[in-house]
């Protein structure tokens, strides 16, 4: 083992956005860190996410919403280097298919408890009538992060390395075996958390997007119905426009559904007819990683090795990626002048 110069040795199991954003603020900070993932980035479910910056299926939403405005300025301003980043700032429409909030204004506390979301995001206003498509009484309009996630990735394993961490391919099958190589292990596995931990209160809830050729759509759109299990967006990505959505819990499955794809467009179609026609350049189905709340805490393993889990984050990873990263590091310091490393 390294000689300790203050950092720790931390092992961090899982690559995806959660792990990466983790292992990135730990590592700038002067810790040893090693991402073990079993997947490539690329065919994780942060590779999947649409990448809007937003709160959506994740509880709790005081803890998320604080993570969220974290992530929402970190970001934005990785938003100023599109190209190296991934990350663009987007102006959009988010509106409520179920016309609850009608009442509400944004910064009013007693709307869908994202009031603290609505009064940290600069701009974000409520959508007038004729900004509304049919149907919906109630909506925002904000200029948020839209990232692009296997763009976004790439970076993050990039600015890992840059800061001295490294990534290796594999599948843990037991925390405290990794702890015991490891001063602090950061659990960011997501679904793989059901099996690893062992932790029942993980389950998938599976979404499928369909990507198609941009016939000329500039700006982010969601019908956000959290009531339902089929919402509808539509988010303008370099890589072309995705659609969405769909929200099954408990399905396993990666295999696209022909006829949930065709409703996906023909539900997107009818905000933007042009969409209709468009060309279908790929279709995608992930897993949310969903839990009735995200789990960052820490817990000593069985040799007494702590173990900082972060995982449970459903459809907002992404959003709040570098808010619980920060998290995670306040706990690691934490640790660190608690009780320092433990020798091995
Ligand atoms: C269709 C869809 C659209 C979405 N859109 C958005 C969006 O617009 N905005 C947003 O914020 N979020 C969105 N999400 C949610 C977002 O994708 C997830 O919340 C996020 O990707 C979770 O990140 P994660 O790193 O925890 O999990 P993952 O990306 O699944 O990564 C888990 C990692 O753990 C590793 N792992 C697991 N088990 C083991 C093991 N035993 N040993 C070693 N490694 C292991 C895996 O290999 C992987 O590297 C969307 C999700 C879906 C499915």
């Amino acid at each position: 083992m390294a000689i300790n110069t203050g950092g720790m040795d931390v092992a961090v199991i899982g690559g995806g956005v959660i792990g990466l954003t983790s292992a990135i603020v730990l590592a700038e900070d002067g810790h040893r860190v090693r991402v073990v993932s079993r997947d490539a980035a690329g065919a994780t479910t942060s590779a999947v996410a649409g990448g809007l910056c937003w709160p959506y299926r994740i509880r709790p939403y005081e803890r998320a919403v604080a993570w969220s405005v974290r992530s929402f300025h970190v970001l934005t301003a990785l938003a100023r280097r599109p190209e190296e980043t991934g990350a663009r700032m987007v102006t959009g429409t988010m509106t409520d298919a179920t016309g609850g909030g009608r009442d509400t204004h944004p910064g009013d506390r007693s709307d869908d408890g994202l009031a603290a979301w609505y009064a940290a995001v600069p701009g974000l206003r409520r959508a007038s009538g004729q900004e509304l498509p049919e149907g919906h009484a109630a909506g925002w309009r904000a200029r948020t992060p839209l990232v692009d996630m296997p763009a976004h990735l790439r970076y993050l394993e990039r600015r890992l390395t840059a800061a001295g961490g490294g990534v290796e391919r594999r599948e843990i099958t037991s925390l405290t075996a990794v702890g015991r190589t490891a001063d602090v292990v950061v659990n960011c596995s997501g679904l793989g958390a059901r099996e690893l931990v062992p932790d029942p209160d993980v389950h998938p809830v599976q979404g499928q997007l369909v990507i198609v050729e941009n016939p000329g759509i500039e700006e982010w759109y969601v019908s956000a119905d959290t009531g339902s299990a089929d919402t509808t967006y539509v988010l303008p990505q370099p890589y072309g426009v995705v659609l969405g959505g769909t929200a099954r819990e408990n399905a396993w499955s990666r295999e696209p559904g022909p006829a949930v794809a065709e409703a996906i467009v023909a539900r997107c179609a009818r905000r933007f007819p042009e969409l209709a026609g468009a060309r279908i350049r790929e279709h995608k189905v992930g897993l949310r990683p969903a839990r009735p709340a995200v789990r960052l805490a820490v817990e000593r393993l069985p040799d007494g090795t702590p173990c900082v889990h972060n995982y449970g984050h459903g459809g907002a990873g992404v959003t709040v990626s570098w808010g619980c990263a920060d998290e995670v590091l306040r706990s690691v310091r934490a640790l660190r002048e608690g009780d320092g490393p433990r020798g091995h």
